[in-house]
């Protein structure tokens, strides 16, 4: 068996310095400063990898296509070339709107090595959401498809002054015409094929900007968070520890780089590791996905509580076909992960599923189950060396530090680390807001237990007050999910004349069990019996599908705010 990257927590914690760890990462040549391009393509390519497999496309339209690292440094470089030959320079931004496909890859690539900063735009939305993220991030350049041109973006383009160039990405597989491009947008193919295959990257300071990536959208409108190029030193750190790649693992994270664990772990942190990325161009499909682990041989799984739940919900037959000798580590972020979702990965896949808390701001992995480390089912786990993460309660302006273990409080990080936000473009004031004390505020309300686990508890914004009682949703969730009968659930607080709100859960069912009163009343009966009465869910509503956010997140507020 492959022995743990991480061996030791508690020494890890003792002896880290993040100057250890920048030192670690190759720079550009001759001390030109830190570009995160270099760190996750070029630097392999000198060091004589060039001829291992940095990324695997998967769809089901296409064949199979596997790129090096050579080949991904020359076509990079097109694209840098390109992009400096149309005047894009260090601090533009470019951005892409387009499915899970290469030309996404290099564009990012691309442009870090121009020095520009990259952005995403998820190839799902609507043109609204497209031109609010384009008109914060003073979108300069955007890459995108003709379909998805004439779909989303001609009807916004007028209302995007700042936006000068639209290159257009023909696809040969639908055949759209390459010389009738529209509104003065340039091919995509043209102007790679004119530059050069080399680029020098020109020196980069590692504190300059090179990722603007939007969060969720979960609490209200999205923000925009910059990154620098600095950040690489964590997407190196977590890769390698918290995820436990190694340069010859093949490794995939089911996340859409139009959210930041798409970027920061389908594209940087397992490049810079120099392991081999799978890319699914496909939606989700249960047996799609138990085929490319089995078939692709992939080590290391990354993805998300509700891929998890859809995968349970397909019930134990399509994963007990395949075998999945390879399979190593397992880990999800984003949304809480419960207990029993834990345990399917154990019975699936004979591995648990280690849960990874972070966010958008954080831009990169910073609680985390390790490897190495008791996994603690429905816990976060611990956090990164070199992190230091505290409990606290707002007063006023400062802070106070939550001593006591099993009391719920804020989760709050010490700033300074490398992978942090450096504003929110366009809401400083609002950036400034998430500090006090020289601690950044997650937002987040969580509990550490006395061998120093943290627990999710909910959001600040989503903690219900019930008669007198502070509940954490994600509690009831937990408990609820234990029931075999419920397949997704949300817990939320519904106004109450006299508790001021009232603890109401939304449930998904699996196939088999109807929405009936009787299963209504085994659930309350549950949630009292678990919960207590004054935690448990007193209103139960059935749903056929919990309103969620593009990147898959529960919509509380929705539910919150709506009559059911
Ligand atoms: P917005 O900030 O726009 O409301 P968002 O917070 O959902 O959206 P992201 O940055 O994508 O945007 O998500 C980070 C949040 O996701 C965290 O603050 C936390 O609430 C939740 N989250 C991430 N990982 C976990 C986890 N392991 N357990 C529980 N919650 C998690
Ligand atoms: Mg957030």
């Amino acid at each position: 068996m492959v022995p743990p990257t991480l061996v030791d927590y508690d020494s890890a914690c003792r002896h880290w310095s993040w100057e250890t760890e920048r030192a670690s990462l190759a720079g550009l040549p001759l001390g030109r400063g830190l570009n995160i391009a270099h760190e996750a393509v070029d630097r392999h390519v000198t060091d004589g990898h060039g001829d291992r497999l940095a990324f695997v496309f998967l769809s089901r339209s296409a064949a199979r296509r596997a790129i090096t690292y050579s080949q991904l440094a020359a076509l990079s470089n097109r694209v840098a070339g390109a992009l400096v030959r149309l005047g894009v320079q260090p601090g533009d931004r470019v951005f892409t709107l387009m499915d899970r496909r290469l030309e996404l890859y290099i564009t990012a690539l691309g442009t870090l090595k121009a020095g520009a900063t990259y952005s995403a735009l998820f190839s799902s939305f609507g043109p609204e959401p497209i031109r609010a993220r384009l008109e914060i991030g003073k979108a300069r350049v955007l890459v995108t498809t003709p379909s998805l041109y004439f779909r989303k973006v001609k009807s916004i383009r007028d209302a995007l002054p700042r936006l000068e160039q639209v290159i257009l990405v023909t696809d040969p597989v639908s055949g759209e015409p390459h010389n009738e491009l529209p509104d003065h947008a340039l091919s995509f193919a043209s102007i790679i094929e004119a530059a050069p295959e080399s680029f020098e990257i020109p020196p980069t300071d590692p504190q300059s900007p090179a990722l603007l990536h939007f969060t969720s959208g979960t609490t209200g409108t999205p923000k925009g968070a910059l990154h620098v190029h600095e950040a690489a030193v964590v997407h190196r750190a977590t890769g390698h520890l918290a995820l436990d790649l190694r340069p010859e693992d093949v490794y995939w994270c089911t996340a859409d780089p139009g959210w930041v664990t798409g970027i920061s772990y389908g594209l940087v942190a397992p490049l810079i590791v120099g392991a081999t990325a799978i890319v699914d161009r496909e939606d989700f499909e249960a047996e799609r996905w138990y085929d490319i682990l089995s078939s692709e041989a992939v080590n290391v799984w990354y993805t998300a509580p509700t891929a998890i739940r859809m995968l349970r919900r397909s019930g134990p037959g399509p994963a007990g076909k395949r075998h999945f000798p390879q399979l190593r580590h397992i880990a999800s972020v984003g949304e809480p992960l419960d207990p029993e979702s834990v345990r399917w990965g154990i019975e699936t896949f004979g591995l648990p599923v280690h849960d990874t808390w972070w966010q958008t701001e954080t831009g990169g992995i910073m609680i985390a189950n390790f490897r190495a480390t008791d996994n603690v089912p429905g816990s976060m786990g611990r956090p990164f060396p070199g992190i230091e993460a505290a409990v606290v309660r707002r007063r006023g302006r400062s802070l106070e530090i939550v001593d006591a273990s099993e009391q719920a409080g804020e989760l709050a990080l010490r700033s300074g680390w490398p992978s942090m936000f450096r504003t929110y473009v366009g809401a400083p004031s609002r950036y400034r807001e998430c500090f006090a004390d020289g601690w950044y505020l997650s937002g987040d309300l969580v509990r550490r237990d006395e061998n120093g686990c943290y627990w999710f508890v909910g959001r600040v914004d989503d903690a219900i007050q019930s008669a007198g009682h502070l509940v954490g949703p994600f509690e009831v969730e937990r408990v609820m999910m234990e029931h075999p009968a419920v397949a997704d659930v949300v817990a939320f607080g519904k106004p109450d004349p006299i508790a001021y709100e009232i603890v109401a859960a939304c449930v998904v069912l699996k196939t088999g069990y109807e929405a009936v009163d009787t299963v209504r009343l085994e659930l309350l009966a549950h949630g009292r019996r678990r919960l207590g009465p004054a935690v448990a869910p007193r209103e139960i509503t059935f749903l056929p599908e919990l309103p969620k956010t593009p990147s898959g997140k529960t919509l509380r507020r929705l539910l919150r705010h709506s009559d059911s």
